[in-house]
């Protein structure tokens, strides 16, 4: 449904895009995930033909945006980061206005009628725009976005300044979305990418970094990764034979816990439970606890951002 190959795109002399490509079958939700500056808007912005890359092509369902924008932007509702919102006009005259600017081939009353109903906003629907909260114009927003029905949404920061209860709702209702459209959505924050997404790419200083499918990216691991570990006996020698094992990559002592037992936590490469009670059954030690810590992908995300992995295709 959506192909995008080799964007590159450079403002002035700052490399904004370096070689992003991708693609995203129908009915998928893919999450782009990056800090801030990492280049997701400047790649909806291409997708959806408001920006032209330097190099590179993209394809809605089979059109070039470059080459026939206005069939390709018929396939495509977007919500920018900064929806344009006419602040004077209330939800209705707005709604109406866009429905005509897009040229929307539908009943129009009962069209927004129904779409104020499904992101719920059809309370507001009298009121001006710029008396909404912040939630609220974020859902005339997507509304806009969905006017027409388009078979693909580009949602950028969706959740930006919502609070936690609208947060909850607008995942639902792009979860909801999803079973009728082909989504991107954009997000600094890993939660919400994980909580929505079917796929999800991770892109950093313009490249994509990591990408992957969401169960898999998020899996904890309870073979490699961390143990936090309670042990009886003497802390130098403990510390030390852990230290041994093979695999093991780090040990950090996180003191006593109860008299004459230590807290550790062993960083490994590959599952070490069964070395470390072999280990410390040679001893007098005993171990009163061994519990695996889930990685989470905020670990891995962080870990990628800073370290700046290669590619992983
Ligand atoms: P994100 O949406 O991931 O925060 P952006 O796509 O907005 O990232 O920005 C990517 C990079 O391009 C940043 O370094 C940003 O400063 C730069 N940039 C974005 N828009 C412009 C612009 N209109 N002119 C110059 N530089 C820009
Ligand atoms: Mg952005």
């Amino acid at each position: 449904m959506i192909k995008v190959r080799n964007l590159s795109k450079t403002y002035v002399k700052n490399k904004a895009l370096d070689n992003i490509s991708f693609t995203l079958e129908e009915g998928e939700i893919l999450g782009f995930l990056g800090p801030n500056g990492a280049g997701k808007s400047t790649t909806m912005n291409i997708i959806t033909g408001y920006l032209s890359g330097d190099e590179g092509s993209v394809e809605i369902d089979g059109v070039n945006i470059m080459e026939d924008p206005v069939r390709a932007k018929k396939k495509i509702g977007y919500l920018p980061e900064q929806p344009p919102l006419y602040n004077d006009m209330t939800v209705q005259k707005y709604l109406e206005f866009m429905f005509r600017l897009k040229k929307v081939r539908k009943p129009m009353k009962e069209h927004i009628a129904e779409i104020c109903e499904m992101v719920k906003i059809t309370d507001v629907c009298e009121r001006i725009i710029k008396h909404l909260s912040k939630g609220y114009r974020q859902r005339v927003g997507l509304a806009q976005a969905l006017l027409g029905y388009p078979q693909v949404l580009i949602l950028d920061e969706p959740t930006v300044g919502l609070d936690p209860q609208q947060i909850i709702e607008i995942r639902k209702l792009i979860r909801d979305l999803s079973k009728e459209h082909t989504i991107i959505l954009s997000s600094h924050v890993l939660s919400e990418i994980q909580a929505v997404c079917d796929k999800i790419i991770v892109i950093n200083h313009g490249k994509i970094i990591a990408r992957g499918l969401t169960a898999e990216m998020t899996q904890t691991g309870d073979s490699t990764g961390k143990l936090d570990l309670i042990i009886e006996g003497r802390r130098q020698t403990v510390n030390a034979l852990l230290s041994k094992i093979d695999g093991v990559t780090k040990v950090i002592e996180k003191g006593e816990c109860e008299k004459g037992s230590y807290e550790y936590t062993v960083e490994s490469k590959r599952d070490v439970r069964r070395l470390i009670f072999r280990a410390i059954s040679k001893t007098d030690f005993s171990i009163l606890s061994m519990s695996p810590v889930g990685v989470s992908l905020e670990d891995t995300y962080l870990r990628i951002i800073s370290g700046e992995s290669e590619e992983a295709e």
